[in-house]
């Protein structure tokens, strides 16, 4: 991968962020604090995005997108997140369900399903963790057999975001248990397939408006037609590619939920007089400000590297990919906590809007793979790549020693 990013915004993805921009402030802002406290999902601002065409942002234009790519993905996210990361990580799911067969579909199966999901006429799931098996995703118990032409889906898996709302699920499953590197499968379960239900609704501290749920596969029977790929044993390798190109988007809903405590923070403090004077006029205050939009910006543009990446088919995309998860969901929680430090003891009430960002980052550092798994990666990416500088072999004093390498990683990573 060149280390020298490209980044290039199209007129396209300006106009997808202005529009998410608009989108947030009508139907975002407005609403967010109250769908929270009854945990229902803003259908409104869903529906405007789904008419707006930005299901299709990712989806390439043979199949009914506007074919613009991650980038735009992570902008559109990056602005819904500013007013409500909640709605911001539902959107990027709709993705993320969608990349496995973007990445790994047959042309029937992209050309059946990605065109309603860019009309917004199918919203989408991503079924990997179990109970048992969260970090671990090759560990999985969820099994699907065959019998004839028929595939038997059977088990439970855990935090299905958007469960109870998707119409495609992706669901990871065990075809064969004796094979190491080809032992799961991807499949593309429909909502009104007989045996797929919801057994519980997550009741969560954060992101509490958009449904994350236990999801049941009780005998669902599908064809190959279903498998995505059409073969089995693929469905790690497209877990980990659809991860690859995902993490842009739950970054980007970092950086929103940085930026949009950062804007609250800074306008709270301009507001907020104590000694006579705007709080914004301390200078302890002020560092802090400056401390949160030095590590926000510096979020924001690796995850625009990691989607121009991204969409120019970088090989090595993975590295960079756990980068900008990792820090900018670091970031977002540092932010956010320091934001809530700006709004005093309204910063602790929950009809201040501080609060649900305080609370809605925590899991930015845990889902699609947690941060100590991203830091994983990133060092074995490190350690890998080492070899290539030998010119620094000269300069370490000590003769050469044999390079032990580490461990591969197969985690949610
Ligand atoms: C709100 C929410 C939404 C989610 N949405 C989805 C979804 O849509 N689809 C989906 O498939 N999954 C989803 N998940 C699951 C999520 O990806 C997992 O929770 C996550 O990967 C961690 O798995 P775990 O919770 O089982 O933690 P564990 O794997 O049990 O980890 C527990 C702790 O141990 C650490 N740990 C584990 N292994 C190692 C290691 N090798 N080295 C060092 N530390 C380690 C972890 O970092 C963590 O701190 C969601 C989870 C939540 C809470």
């Amino acid at each position: 991968m060149n280390p020298l990013y490209d980044i290039k915004f199209t007129e396209a993805h300006l106009a997808w962020r202005e529009k998410a921009h608009e989108i947030a402030v009508k139907y975002l802002l407005p609403q967010a604090l109250q769908h929270d406290k009854d945990s229902t999902f803003n259908e409104e601002a869903f529906q405007a995005a789904a008419d707006a065409g930005m299901l299709g942002t990712w989806i390439p234009k043979e199949y009914g997108g506007s074919g613009d790519g991650i980038m735009a993905l992570a902008l559109m996210v990056e602005e819904f997140s500013k007013a409500d990361p909640a709605f911001g990580v539902a959107f990027a799911v709709n993705a993320l369900g969608s990349l496995p067969i973007i990445v790994g579909g047959t042309h029937e199966q992209k050309a059946k399903y990605l065109p309603l999901v860019a009309q917004g006429k199918a919203a989408c799931a991503f079924a990997l963790s179990e109970k048992f098996a969260g970090s671990d995703a090759g560990g999985l118990s969820v099994n699907a057999t065959k019998d004839g032409d028929t595939w038997s889906i059977n088990g439970e898996k855990k935090w299905t975001t958007n469960g109870s709302r998707a119409n495609i699920i992706t669901c990871f499953a065990v075809t064969d248990p004796e094979s190491r590197s080809r032992r799961i499968s991807a499949f593309i379960v429909e909502d009104t397939d007989p045996g797929f239900s919801i057994k519980k609704v997550e009741d969560k501290m954060g992101i509490r408006s958009v449904p994350v749920c236990e999801t049941v596969f009780d005998n669902v029977q599908v064809g190959d037609d279903r498998l995505i790929g059409g073969k089995p044993g693929f469905g790690f390798k497209h877990s980990m590619m659809t991860l690859d190109l995902a993490r842009p988007g739950v970054a980007a809903q970092a950086v929103g939920t940085a930026a949009g405590a950062l804007e609250l923070a800074t306008t709270y403090a301009c507001r907020r007089k104590q000694f006579g004077q705007a709080i914004s006029g301390f200078q302890m205050i002020q560092a802090m400000l400056a401390d949160m939009a030095q590590k926000t910006e510096a979020a924001r543009w690796i995850v625009y590297a990691t989607a121009a990446h991204a969409d120019a088919g970088s090989k090595g995309v993975t590295k960079i990919a756990a980068m900008a998860k990792c820090f900018s969901s670091d970031v977002a929680v540092e932010v956010a906590t320091d934001a809530v430090q700006i709004f005093g003891g309204y910063g602790f009430m929950e009809d201040y809007p501080i609060a649900k960002f305080y609370r809605d980052a925590k899991i930015l550092q845990i889902y699609e793979g947690t941060n100590q798994v991203q830091r994983m990666v990133i060092a074995r990416n490190l350690i890998k790549e080492s070899s290539r500088h030998d010119y620094l072999n000269s300069v370490i004093p000590g003769e050469t020693q044999e390079s032990y390498g580490a461990e591969p990683v197969t985690a949610n990573s």
